[in-house]
């Protein structure tokens, strides 16, 4: 490896540039088909049908979908747009997109530009590659793409192609959800309706609609994409599947909110009005925990429109940091013995009129709701642990969970030291009559001083109270938000079913008595789930295992939770995901696991093969023909401890040629396990510990050989230099 030396400086600053631009409120939102947009555009009674079709799901007729269709069209073509597209997100985790130009034949030779109602509602992309699961074979070969009326359409330029991007779902023509998209949805009408159905028993007759609401912190890396593009596992794989740790790693602490690089905040600034202009609320950007590690976050949105957001901004996150010849990595573990890239989910619901019911509020009765949704939430979680474990389980994700870095692969609930005080003092039945003064005695009613700094310390915990909303910091940085905020809004809808059930049952006049007593009871049967202390611990693994708490420490393990008769319960009864389309997700994860890891496998191997093992060979010979050399002059004990390297040196090759062979040997038996259970557990129990071992004897030459004969980028410049 040569030195670091030629970094693409080159597009960091103009120089003298000055920094007058104009304030993002100017274009925030200005490649959005928004309401301001629509308002222009749409006749108002028109707007007035969409608005309604958008705010309670009614369906679109053929007349107004024609007039919207040709708004857009205007306006895209206005904007430099030539084609549309339907942008939906399978199965894959991914997005996916195919381009349809505007033009028609308008006459013999000439064409004109044209967008109907029917093309705008519904596209058929025959896409019949995408994973389904078994569902397709079961039922019908290609799916349909259906406009997502609640999520704004966009234009996107991609090189020179400008595109009219719309949100859509992707669903079978028997009717089953192929995407990410369709069931969220679903979820987020569950965990209205149940809600709203509390809030009618708490005396709430003014909110019509209630909203899951995410704010998803994204972590990645930046580094320079010279040393990227000579790497096969960062191009192939995401990750580093080899390197050995650098002598300064994240130990000084110097990087966690220091101050950022200029070319790094170039990039950021960049990324910021790129996002503004989808109207993505980019809020909060910074340094992280590990060198080169960074975060942006943005201010929180609908689940639907939050998810479509982060999917946008790690696709202009990847494209605008190429501008910067630079590459961000969105693996949740580019680099081993460096903190890994998380993706904190903060989640919260709220009413149409403004009430964020995970907010403690100011009044007794305000308390009293804030409690019953937050021991819901506490009762979802505990009762369907395993499943919101299955919702994080990737390949990627495994080399946090479950391995030596936060959060654990446990699934436990932080809440902070005021509320688990109340929590005890509810459970041992201390506010049973509940009176205000009681409240009051009890510091219930004080609620709203809880700060933020209170609530948020506890960085070890998966699943975090922080201060008006959790935090489900599992979640992996590459993965789509999607399928977390999905199994969030239904399991806490059915914990909310299940509290207002027994409310109602226990309910003999004295609601609040009733109330705190079904509190009290949901307590002592979910409490296994509250912890407070330090999450890394092995005490607390103990623990756990004591409490009877879930812990799948790798993919396969985790999402067997899929495939039970309660996960099939659970989604079905809320409509969200039908057995069929459960278990495709089941079998789509499992194959997409198996799939990753023979990648890295292959990716791993040919690496070793083509440039560790010729490096190793090249300075194996390089010391041979030195102490042959030195022989002629040299004392042979003066030479015993280059004799003692070149040993060292060759045993070590020897070892990873022999590693080298068992893991070929893996890979092929691999192909032979047809089961997709089966198979995933054969990549996580013998390939992938295979690949394990050949890697710490390759980063043990790593510092052995000449670095001139060693071919690949090291962890320190891909690290440090940017
Ligand atoms: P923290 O310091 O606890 O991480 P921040 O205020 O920095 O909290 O917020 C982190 C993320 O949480 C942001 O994306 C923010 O928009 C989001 N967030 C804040 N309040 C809510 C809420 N009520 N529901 C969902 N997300 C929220
Ligand atoms: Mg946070």
């Amino acid at each position: 490896m040569k030195q670091a030396d030629h970094i693409g400086y080159a597009k960091l600053v103009e120089p003298g540039e000055t920094c007058k631009r104009p304030p993002a409120s100017e274009y925030f939102g200005s490649k959005t088909f928004n309401k301001v947009v629509m308002k222009e555009k749409l006749p108002q009674s028109i707007l007035a049908k969409l608005e309604s079709c958008i705010d309670e799901g009614a369906k679109l007729d053929l007349e107004t979908a024609n007039v919207v269709a040709h708004a857009m069209k205007e306006w895209a073509l206005e904007n430099g747009a030539t084609h549309y597209a339907h942008w939906f997100q399978p199965m894959t985790g991914a997005t996916a997109e195919k381009h349809d130009s505007f033009i028609e034949f308008s006459g013999e030779h000439t064409v004109i530009e044209r967008f109907s109602g029917e093309q705008l509602v519904q596209s058929e992309p025959d896409a019949s590659s995408f994973p389904s699961g078994g569902i397709r074979a079961t039922f019908e070969a290609r799916g349909y793409t259906a406009w997502d009326m609640s999520s704004p359409a966009f234009l996107r330029q991609n090189g020179k192609g400008i595109t009219l991007t719309i949100p859509s779902a992707f669903i079978s023509y028997t009717g089953e959800a192929l995407d990410k998209k369709t069931p969220l949805l679903r979820s987020i009408k569950a965990v209205s309706k149940s809600t709203l159905k509390m809030l009618k028993l708490l005396g709430n007759d003014t909110s019509k609609k209630v909203y899951s609401n995410v704010g998803p912190e994204q972590e990645y890396f930046l580094i320079d994409r010279r040393y990227y593009s000579r790497r096969q596992d960062l191009v192939l794989t995401g990750r580093t599947l080899l390197g050995a740790a650098p002598a300064k790693g994240q130990e000084l602490d110097d990087q966690y909110f220091g101050s950022i690089k200029e070319r790094i905040q170039s990039c950021m600034h960049d990324l910021d009005v790129e996002l503004h202009k989808f109207g993505i609320p980019a809020k909060t950007r910074h340094n992280e925990v590990a060198p080169s590690q960074f975060e942006i976050a943005p201010i929180f949105e609908d689940a639907n429109i939050g998810v479509d957001h982060n999917q946008l901004l790690l696709d202009n996150l990847r494209k605008v940091a190429r501008r910067h010849d630079l590459v961000a990595l969105t693996h949740e573990k580019p680099f081993a013995r460096v903190n890994g890239n998380g993706k904190h989910l903060n989640w919260s619901i709220s009413t149409d009129d403004g009430i964020n019911l995970l907010k403690p509020g100011k009044t007794p009765a305000e308390n009293i709701q804030f409690l019953v949704f937050l021991i819901s939430v506490i009762k979802g979680v505990n009762q369907n642990a395993d499943i919101l474990r299955s919702t994080v389980a990737t390949a990627g994700n495994d080399h946090r969970l479950g391995a030596n870095e936060a959060p654990p692969a446990i699934i436990s609930i932080f809440l902070g030291d005021q509320l688990s005080a109340i929590i005890d003092s509810i459970e041992k039945g201390e506010v049973h009559k509940a009176s205000d003064a009681e409240i009051i005695d009890l510091g219930i009613s004080s609620l709203p001083v809880l700060s933020k700094d209170n609530t948020d310390r506890n960085r070890t915990s998966p699943f975090a109270f922080t201060g008006n909303k959790f935090e489900f910091r599992a979640v992996g940085s590459s993965q789509s938000i999607s399928f977390p905020a999905t199994v969030l809004n239904t399991i806490v809808a059915e914990a909310i079913d299940e509290v207002t059930a027994s409310i109602e049952s226990k309910n003999s006049g004295d609601l609040r008595k009733a109330i705190f007593e079904v509190l009290q009871a949901e307590i002592k049967a979910n409490k296994a789930v509250l912890f407070s202390g330090d999450n890394y611990t092995e005490a607390w693994h103990k623990e756990a295992e004591k409490r009877g708490l879930p812990n799948f420490k790798s993919t396969p393990e985790a999402l067997k939770a899929l495939n039970t008769d309660k996960a099939k319960a659970l989604f079905s009864k809320y409509g969200v995901l039908s057995e069929v389309e459960l278990h495709s997700r089941y079998e789509i994860k499992l194959e997409t696991y198996a799939t990753r890891l023979k990648i890295e496998t292959k990716a791993f191997i040919d690496m070793v093969s083509c440039q560790v093992l010729p490096a190793g060979y090249g300075y194996q010979k390089a010391l041979a023909d030195s102490i042959k050399a030195a022989s002629e002059y040299a004392p042979a004990d003066a030479l015993a401890p280059q004799k003692e390297l070149l040993s060292d040196l060759a045993g070590k090759i020897g070892c990873i040629q022999a590693g080298l062979a068992g893991l070929k040997d893996a890979l092929a038996k691999a192909g032979d396990v047809e089961d997709a259970l089966a198979a995933a557990e054969f990549y996580c129990n013998t390939v992938k510990s295979k690949m394990d071992e050949v890697r710490e004897v390759v980063d043990s030459i790593e510092g052995l050989v000449d670095n001139e004969l060693w071919s690949l980028p090291k962890y320190w410049e891909m690290l440090f230099v940017n």
